[in-house]
């Protein structure tokens, strides 16, 4: 049965952190293959982002190119409107039958997790792999939600505090790969 990561986020911009927890999830879990999957509408940001998601599926790709175990779907950009993991799930289900899928989040997510569209039946589908963030607490999995929280390599950055530190002209490098900074600067995004 094939292992596979479904990694969903705002992904504005992705940031070392998401690249780190993925790198967690697949060593501490024993994926084969991680699938971000950025979205077109977040349910819990509701203002949405003013980031063209055009440019935050190709930061995306460019901090992942190379990296064959790591790809993106853009099918939740695709579909547009407000994206609930639940429609996401059930159609990886049906691209691929025969795999078990985890869905990767950070700490921060556990406590919403009841409030996710058709919670019961996504936690019936998906095990979750927790990723402790710093500053926020790490509070065990509750039923119906099944799976394991991760050592990770804890790291306290967020796309918030990127944006943050864009907009005050402050260094972004080393927090996001080289090639986001660029894409960043070359965009005049976040100012
Ligand atoms: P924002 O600051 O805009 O809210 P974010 O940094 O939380 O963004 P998202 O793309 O919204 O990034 O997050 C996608 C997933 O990654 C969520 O499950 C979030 O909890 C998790 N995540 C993001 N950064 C970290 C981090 N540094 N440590 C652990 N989990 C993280």
């Amino acid at each position: 049965m094939k292992r596979i990561g479904l990694f969903g986020g705002s992904f504005d911009p992705v940031h070392c952190g998401h690249l780190l927890m993925a790198r967690a999830a697949m060593e501490e879990a024993q994926l084969e293959r991680m699938i971000f999957i950025p979205a077109a509408q977040s349910p819990f940001k509701p203002g949405g982002s003013n980031t063209p998601a055009v440019l935050r599926g190709a930061m995306l790709r460019q901090a992942l190119a190379g990296q064959t175990q790591f790809e993106v779907d853009e099918l939740e950009m695709h579909r547009g409107g407000v994206s609930y993991t639940i429609d996401t799930v059930q159609e990886f289900q049906r691209r691929h039958p025969d795999a078990h899928f985890w869905y990767i989040i950070g700490a921060d997510h556990v406590p919403l997790l009841t409030k996710w569209r058709e919670a019961e039946k996504l936690a019936s589908l998906v095990e979750f792999l927790v990723i402790p963030r710093p500053g926020e607490p790490t509070t065990p999995l509750s039923e119906p939600f099944r799976g394991q929280v991760l050592r990770g390599f804890p790291f306290g950055v967020s796309s918030t505090i990127i944006r943050e530190r864009v907009k005050a002209g402050l260094p972004i490098d080393h927090l996001v790969p080289p090639v986001v900074v660029e894409t960043i600067r070359n965009n005049r995004l976040y100012l």
